[in-house]
């Protein structure tokens, strides 16, 4: 019994080493990054098209007020022909310098928002060229990474068939058992009992565990949850 999934185990940590062969490549690692790259652009393009409209209704509101401040300054001077007195050409006076004034400062706003849009218009350009070659890596590599695994195929594929055959001699309850702490990462599944501890997270076996140990030569680790097996 123990044997046989020992010997499962020994197949399978073949199958594992072409796995992880296969998920540490280069190619998989490469193509993965340029995945999430690509994944990520497209919140940086809506935060990028939202700023854009901001800028653009900023822009938009300056220029009118802009125009309106220059439409004054227009309808101020059809009115030096009727001034009256020197008081109204004062208050006149007061009024155009402050239409100007705002005129001044609504220039220098629409010169740096018109700064803004074309930074903006530059990362977007520069993130463009980025999504493009990320675009191309992750295709690039995604091919090669397919070619790696074609050609491991065939011995993955033996290993495979080793184990469903070699799973016929295993009680499926022990195996069920160990293919879900293989899927969790848990390997090797099966470990040495080394003295009263664990082989594969070294916590110290109760005696009550120790006695089922040496009895039925098989236990699971209240810790780490592998099977601790024991050999006289
Ligand atoms: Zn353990």
């Amino acid at each position: 019994m123990l044997q046989n999934i020992l010997a499962y185990q020994e197949i399978d940590k073949d199958l594992i080493k072409v796995e992880n062969l296969l998920v540490s490549s280069e190619e998989r690692k490469i193509a993965s990054r340029a995945k999430s790259f690509l994944e990520e652009s497209a919140k940086n393009v809506a935060r990028m098209e939202k700023r854009a409209e901001e800028l653009l209704s900023l822009y938009n509101d300056a220029k009118r007020s802009y125009d309106e401040n220059a439409q004054l300054i227009h309808e101020y001077d059809a009115l030096v022909p009727t001034l009256k007195s020197g008081d109204e050409a004062t208050y006149l006076i007061k009024k155009v310098n402050q239409a100007l004034d705002d005129i001044k400062a609504l220039e220098k706003e629409l010169a740096s928002i018109s700064k803004d849009m074309e930074d903006l218009a530059k990362s977007f350009n520069e993130f463009r060229a980025k999504y493009n070659a990320a675009g191309k890596e992750f295709l690039e590599n995604r091919e090669k990474y397919e070619k790696l695994k074609q050609e491991y195929a065939p011995v993955v594929k033996e290993l495979k068939a080793k184990l469903e055959e070699q799973a016929k001699k295993i009680d499926p309850a022990i195996l069920e058992k160990y293919k879900k702490r293989r899927a969790d990462r848990i390997f090797p599944v099966l470990v040495e009992a080394r003295g009263n501890k664990c082989g594969g997270c070294s916590m110290e076996i109760s005696l009550k565990e120790m006695d089922k140990l040496r009895s039925k030569k098989i236990i699971e680790c209240e810790n780490c949850h592998r099977f601790i097996y024991y050999r006289e």
